[in-house]
């Protein structure tokens, strides 16, 4: 188990620890999502520098490199985010990056002469990817969860 402080909200966490904890959740999940040989990398910054969001990552294929971005928002009390979810839902965009990221990103290469009907697509498709990349990482965390509590019920 890990050995951060929590205060009564679970999602919050002491800022010098949610570091240690980000690395924690990359290495338990890049095992269990088969990433192991990749090398992520991680950083807490400002949501204005992710556009607002919770978690960001980019990464590299060939070289089986990724950085994961975690918004200090995240790690804050006030908001509702949960770290190990915005993790696994990072690392789910490095898994899904050999299928997707080639669709996707052509899906949404702006062109002059694409269409209305091209640009609502493009939305439609990244939503909907975005939408499925949730619910994969709230799924796989709630499992990982009821796997935990069985194995400690067992010993
Ligand atoms: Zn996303």
């Amino acid at each position: 188990m890990s050995s951060f402080k929590r205060s009564g909200n679970p999602s919050y966490y002491e800022p010098s620890e949610a570091m240690e904890e980000v690395r924690g959740f990359i290495e338990k999940w890049q095992n269990i999502l088969g990433l192991s040989e990749w090398e992520i990398s991680a950083e807490i910054v400002h949501s204005s520098k992710i556009h607002g969001g919770m978690g960001h990552s980019s990464w590299n294929t060939m070289s089986e490199k990724a950085i994961i971005e975690i918004s200090f928002d995240c790690v804050d009390e006030h908001h509702g985010c949960e770290l190990e979810e915005t993790v696994v839902h990072e690392l789910l965009h490095v898994f899904f990056n050999r299928s997707y990221d080639l669709l996707v990103s052509r899906i949404l290469a702006k062109n002059p002469e694409e269409s209305i009907f091209e640009d609502l697509c493009a939305q439609f498709v990244e939503k909907a990817y975005e939408n499925d990349i949730e619910r994969l990482a709230k799924t796989f965390v709630t499992l990982q969860r009821v796997i935990e509590l069985m194995a400690e019920r067992s010993v």
